[in-house]
């Protein structure tokens, strides 16, 4: 289904909603003793990229101004407000290291040259927070993919490990991810640790900052001659989802949990309420172990076309998407009992073909499957008070009426759940999508903005310990320019 024209103003003005809100954390004075070093380095960029390409082999240096467009943009598209504010930002050079001390010469060069330097994955982060703002040194990890040590409970891994690499060999030792953005296919180790925050395991796991989901991580510090420093305990503040802002990752641990033989469910609802209420219940249902609690608004299951195609999800319904270690035989009582209507189990064995798990319409891919069906939908990354939930997603609705769509991941955060939303909302125009993050904030649905790629803009923040975690590991400032308004005002 497509949604009514909903009058998008088409590109959208620049800057206008990062540039709305203040500094909010106090460090906009500068007065804790730090300055981003700022000169132009390109001068000597000809000599750089010989000494990168003595490093690394002239085949993994690349100056090409399209291969530089294409490598350096991340999924900032999901946003119609950062697209004209960062399609044009690019590296002056992209370097791929093979081996973790080709890896610390790279940034050795970029510290003693002062030369921005870009941390990236697979560039699958949503709000431009892997885009070079200020050109420099972009290094793609993708060829740092070994596996260093993984047992049942725990894998240390390279920076550019693919998760769903880790996840085939974790089940060959009975274990699996503890948690998995659903750009699990995709995405690398580092990219998750530092860019991302949860996902389909969040449900038993909580947040990845949490229960020591992620034990430790290996970082080079970005000095002439980077040191290499192992980040655990109260440290690791400083580097979980620091959008490569404090230190460059070169090892992530990760914690595993034991393999479970995961069933997956669609259930219908004949109306919101009852299908919000019954999420609520299973995701805080403590007899059943589960991995993915969701709840989509009728139209968003209309979006994912091949589940309607197969009647997964029936025309009108609000859907749930559960996965379970809970067979049939439990469930769908269980789904009677709270008004709904199992349409669809399976059991899909690892590794399952892309397109074979319900988890491939679930997190931001929802927002991928909405976007695709019509190009003016966006979304907002939205945390309601579990307690008040309805109350706050019926005011919204009166007051913006047929612009937001209920896109709710049940989660666990410090061991309560919590109704986590990544809303789809139909994009009229910046103003208006500020007007929403301002209303959303009135009525306490918690917001984390992704259309700024200012990570200092809202809860994303870490504040104190970020800062100086930054000044500990990379003095300079050369980490990922332009991403923290406290050290642009600094
Ligand atoms: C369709 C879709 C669905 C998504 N679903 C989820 C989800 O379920 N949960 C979730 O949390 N996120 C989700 N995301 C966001 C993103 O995919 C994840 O956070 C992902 O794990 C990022 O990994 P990446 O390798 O693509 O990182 P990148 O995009 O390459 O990088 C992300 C950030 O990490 C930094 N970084 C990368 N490598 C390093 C390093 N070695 N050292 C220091 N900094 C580094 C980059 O500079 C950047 O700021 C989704 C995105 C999309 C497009």
């Amino acid at each position: 289904m497509r949604l009514p024209d909903n009058g998008a103003a088409w590109p959208p003005e620049k800057g206008i909603l990062s540039n709305q809100r203040p500094v909010t954390n106090g460090f906009g004075g500068g007065t804790w003793g730090w300055r981003m070093v700022k000169h132009d380095w390109t001068a000597g960029l000809d000599e750089a990229v010989a000494e990168l390409k003595d490093i690394v082999g002239p085949r993994h240096v690349t100056v090409d101004p399209k291969r530089l467009a294409a490598g350096s943009r991340d999924c900032f598209h999901f946003s119609p407000v950062l697209i004209p504010q960062l399609e044009d930002k690019q590296a002056d050079v992209i370097v791929l290291p093979g081996t973790q001390d080709e890896l610390r010469r790279v940034v050795g060069v970029a510290a003693r040259r002062g030369a921005p330097l870009t941390p990236r994955g697979a560039g699958t982060g949503n709000y431009g927070q892997g885009v070079p703002l200020h050109g420099g040194i972009l290094v793609n990890t993708k060829r740092l993919n070994r596996i260093i040590h993984l047992d049942a409970g725990a894998a240390q891994v390279e920076a550019g490990v693919i998760l769903h690499d880790i996840e085939k060999a974790a089940a060959a030792v009975d274990a699996e991810l503890r948690m998995f953005p659903s750009t699990v296919p995709t995405s690398s180790a580092a990219g998750f640790v530092t860019g991302g925050s949860g996902g389909v395991g969040s449900i038993e796991w909580g947040l990845l900052r949490e229960r020591g989901n992620v034990p430790a991580v290996d970082i080079f510090t970005v000095e002439p001659s980077p040191r290499r420093e192992r980040v655990a305990g109260a440290d690791l503040e400083g580097v979980l989802h620091n959008c490569g802002l404090t230190a460059f990752v070169v090892e992530v641990t990760l914690a595993l949990a034991p393999k479970t033989p995961w069933h997956q469910y669609a259930i219908a609802f004949e109306d919101l309420t009852t299908c919000l209420t019954a999420g609520r219940e299973l995701a805080e249902n403590d007899a059943i172990k589960k991995r993915l609690v969701t709840a989509f608004e009728w139209p968003i299951p209309s979006f994912f076309v091949p589940l309607m195609r197969r009647g997964i999800c029936p025309e009108g319904a609000h859907a749930l998407f559960l996965y379970t270690d809970a067979p049939p035989a439990v469930v769908e009582p269980l789904a009677r009992g709270l008004g709904g209507r199992v349409t669809f189990h399976d059991q899909p064995r690892p590794p399952a073909p892309r397109g074979a798990q319900l988890y491939d319409y679930t997190w931001n891919h929802t927002t991928q499957w909405a976007m695709k069906a019509d190009a003016s939908l966006t979304y907002l990354q939205d945390r309601f008070d579990v307690d008040r939930m309805h109350e706050q997603m019926e005011a919204r609705r009166r007051r913006f009426p047929n612009e937001v769509f209920e896109h709710v991941e049940f989660i666990k955060v410090d061991g309560r759940v919590a109704a986590a939303g990544l809303s789809i909302v139909a994009f009229k125009s910046p103003e208006r999508l500020a007007e929403l993050i301002a209303y959303c904030e009135s009525d306490d649905i918690r917001v984390s903005n992704p259309h700024t790629y200012f990570l200092d803009d809202d809860t994303r923040w870490y504040g104190d310990a970020f800062l100086t975690a930054k000044k500990r590991w990379d003095p300079a400032g050369l980490l990922n320019p332009g991403h923290l308004r406290a050290m642009d005002a600094a």
